[in-house]
Order: C-alpha cells, then sequence, then structure tokens
C-alpha cells in the first residue's frame, strides 16, 4: 500500500511539497487547507506599495492545488503522534502514514495594546495582511505631509525586512510627486541594523540617507493609542511617544499555539516551533513527522525563497524514507529578502543561516546591490514562477 501522507497548511510550503511528493510517484497525497482563497504573500509589499492590484496576490485554493492531489478545507485542532491520527474543526480524524506540519505563522495583533484598533481606523495599514495592505496603497499614496510610521517586528517573524518595502516605495512615489521634504517618515526596528549584514545594510543605508528616513534601533512598539494618534515605543533606555498621521506596521508574530499540546514543538519559551532537525527538516524524536515553513524550528531567515529548496530536501527525504533508503538530503538554511527600495530597483538580499552571502547565481558576488534587474526578477518573474511552477513542485 502507498504510504498515507497527510499535509497540515496549504499554503506556499504546504502545496510546493504536496506536488513535489505527487511527482516522486507518491500516491496518496492530502492537504488540510480552511482557506478557500490562496494568497502570494510577497506581492502584499507591492500592493501596500502601490506597484501592483491587490488581485494580483490572490487565486482559488482549488486552481492552486497541484493535480492529483486530494484538498480537505478544514484546519486541523490536534495531532495524535501516537496515534498518527489528525483531529479537524469538523471533528473528522485524519490517520497518516507520514505528516508534513506546516500551517504558517500567527500573526498576533493583539500582543500590542492599541494595534488592533488602529489597523480599525483609516490610518492604520500594513503589508502584512491582505486587506490591510489593499487599504494600505490610497492612504500611502495620498499623504501630502505630516509623520508616517513604520514598525517592524523583531526577527522570529516571517520576512521581517518585508515591514520596509512599502516604506521605500512610498518615499520613491512622495520624492517623485514633490511631497518627500514635506513627510516625516521614521522607521521603529527592534533590530541594530537595517538587515544584519554589512554589505545589505550599506546599501540600505544609502537609501535611508536619500529618503531622509529617521531610524529608530533596537526599538519595540509597546503601545498605540488610534484616538489621539500616538505610538509608544520603546528601547533599552528609554520610552518614546511619536504622533503620526499614517501607522504602518508589522504584528508581532508566533508559532500557531495549538501546536503546543501536541508535544512536536520546542517549549513555548524557546518560540514553539515544530521541533526538526533544520538541516533533514525530520522531527526529532517522530521519524515519521517532517515540517518547513514558517512554523518550524528552521534556524534560519523565514522566507519564501528559502522554501524552495526546503520543500526539494523534505520531498527527497520524506521519499527515501518511504521507500526505506537513507535520508541524504540537507537544507543549508539559505533566506531572501528582495527590498524594494524604489519602484523599479530591487536590492535582492540573498544568504544562509550563519549570514554569508548566497547570491542565486553563484559567480555574481554583487547581486545584492541595488539594481533593476533584480526588479524586474521580484515584481515579474518570480510571481510567474510561484504561481505556475513553484507550487505545483516544479521549481
Ligand atoms: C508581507 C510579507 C512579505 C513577504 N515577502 C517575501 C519576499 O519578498 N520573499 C520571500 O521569499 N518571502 C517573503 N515572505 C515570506 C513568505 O511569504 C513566507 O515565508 C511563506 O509564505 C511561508 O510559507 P508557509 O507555507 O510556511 O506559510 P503560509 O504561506 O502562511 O501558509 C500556511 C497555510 O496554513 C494554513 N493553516 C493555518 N492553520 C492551519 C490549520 N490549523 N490547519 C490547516 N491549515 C492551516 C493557512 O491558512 C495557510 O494557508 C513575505 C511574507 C509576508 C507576510
Amino acid at each position: 500500500m502507498d504510504a498515507r501522507v497527510v499535509i497540515i497548511g496549504g499554503g506556499n510550503a504546504g502545496l510546493s511539497v504536496a506536488g513535489r511528493l505527487r511527482r516522486a510517484g507518491l500516491r496518496d497525497v492530502t492537504v488540510i487547507e480552511p482557506r478557500g482563497t490562496h494568497v502570494f504573500a510577497p506581492l502584499q509589499s507591492h500592493i501596500a506599495g502601490g506597484v501592483a492590484r491587490a488581485s494580483e496576490a490572490a487565486r482559488p485554493q482549488q486552481d492552486v492545488t497541484p493535480r492529483g492531489v486530494r484538498w480537505v478545507q478544514d484546519a486541523a485542532t490536534a495531532v495524535d503522534a501516537d496515534a498518527r491520527t489528525v483531529t479537524l474543526a469538523s471533528g473528522d480524524v485524519l490517520p497518516y502514514d507520514q505528516l508534513v506540519l506546516c500551517p504558517g505563522i500567527h500573526m498576533d495583533w493583539d500582543a500590542v495594546p492599541g494595534l488592533a484598533e488602529a489597523m480599525d481606523t483609516p490610518e492604520g495599514v500594513s503589508n502584512y495582511d491582505y486587506a490591510l495592505a489593499a487599504k494600505a496603497s490610497p492612504v500611502l499614496r495620498d499623504v501630502r505631509g505630516g509623520t508616517v510610521v513604520f514598525v517592524q517586528a523583531g526577527s522570529a517573524t516571517t520576512c521581517p525586512g518585508a515591514a520596509q518595502k512599502p516604506m521605500y516605495l512610498a518615499c520613491d512615489w512622495w520624492r517623485a510627486t514633490g511631497v518627500l521634504a514635506d513627510i516625516r517618515v521614521v522607521l521603529v526596528t527592534p533590530e541594530r541594523s537595517l538587515h544584519g549584514i554589512d554589505a545589505i545594510d550599506a546599501e540600505l543605508r544609502r537609501k535611508v540617507e536619500e529618503y531622509g528616513i529617521e531610524v529608530r534601533r533596537g526599538a519595540h512598539l509597546l503601545a498605540v493609542d488610534s484616538a489621539t494618534r500616538t505610538v509608544t515605543i520603546g528601547t533599552a533606555d528609554a520610552a518614546e511617544t511619536l504622533a503620526y498621521d499614517v501607522l504602518h506596521a508589522a504584528p508581532p508574530q508566533s508559532a500557531p499555539a495549538w501546536l503546543e499540546p501536541t508535544g512536536l514543538t520546542v517549549p513555548r519559551s524557546s518560540g514553539g516551533w515544530i521541533d526538526i532537525d533544520p538541516e533533514t527538516l525530520r522531527h526529532r524524536r517522530r521519524p515519521e513527522v517532517w515540517a518547513l515553513g514558517d512554523a518550524a524550528a528552521i534556524d534560519a531567515y523565514r522566507s519564501g525563497g528559502g522554501l524552495r529548496s526546503q520543500a526539494k530536501v523534505l520531498a527527497a527525504n520524506l521519499v527515501a524514507a518511504v521507500r526505506g533508503r537513507e535520508i541524504r538530503a540537507r537544507f543549508d538554511g539559505y533566506g531572501v529578502c528582495p527590498y524594494t527600495v524604489s519602484r523599479r530597483t530591487v536590492v535582492f538580499a540573498e544568504f544562509d543561516r550563519r549570514g554569508r552571502l548566497e547570491p542565486t547565481v553563484p559567480f555574481w558576488r554583487t547581486l545584492y546591490r541595488e539594481r533593476r534587474f533584480s526588479w524586474v526578477m521580484d515584481r515579474r518573474i518570480l510571481p510567474w514562477v510561484y504561481w505556475h511552477l513553484i507550487l505545483s513542485g516544479r521549481a
């Protein structure tokens, strides 16, 4: 009998692994996914920054589920790793031989007092949510003066640098329309640097200086008061209150809480991520359980670009395990963040888990520099590759 593979989460990770497993010849592959619409999150930055339409980032889940893969439209609520079953919100129970966990990251809008309420006001926007990204586009476009505060969340989030992307796009637009000098732009980031790798920091610093952006480093968002339109931010030394006319915020993020009782995660105090070997992507205690993507302890920058190699490694290792062979594939911790530093250029930051540059074109060591070529890749080619090749497990 063929191995019964159950995949929890039909996002970027789940669909690309499902496609790869089917292509490798496994016939019984089921994806559990509650959403009826699949969203390509990286485009939310372009949408918020006014250079893509919201409709470009969304497709019916049915249309992107790889051929031959069974889609169960439901949410997993529990895993019994001893019995090898998954319980669904509907009450149904699915048995598995191999389990792949990839339910993504939880957006914790309630973790900062006042943040969720602020997002319900006309001035509150974010690229970290599909609807709020669509809302951001006209809001940022129409700013003519005042203060715009952009907030980046901590490093244990998905593509942390994405918080900066609509900021650069908006600044470029404001410069082109002659209002940039009248707008105070503040970036609040918990990090000490803009990205964390010297060569990339230098590229981003140049743009920050060009646009006149004030950067509050090592600063966390502590509270938002949408009635007075103020944010309180805190550094190790002091708290500061900033008035805003527009607030663009990335929310704090965390591992999905329902995973904790499964016994398959590291302790909540260490993040609560699924406890896999970050190279083989196999669970440390349960050899028939695997994980990848934003919910897994991958010990690397969380990015969709990194998922391409994770999906390849996981599928190869899972198939080898099913066929009784040694598992050989290893994930090197590749991560990527394409910073849209203007409406026609990108700083394409690619690196491994130790922070060494890892360009896709190996001999092109300076590929990371601000380039028009990278814009075309990021804005035009990668979305096409995503919809047509990645989700079906062909790239
Ligand atoms: C604003 C933004 C910009 C980004 N920009 C880039 C970029 O430019 N480049 C890049 O490489 N990466 C980028 N990323 C990161 C990239 O999108 C993520 O790393 C990637 O989507 C993670 O894939 P995933 O499958 O782990 O999670 P997701 O794609 O979030 O998918 C998780 C899926 O699991 C489902 N799910 C949740 N709970 C359950 C449950 N209980 N049962 C069943 N299913 C469940 C969800 O509905 C969802 O469909 C960005 C992310 C954001 C938010």
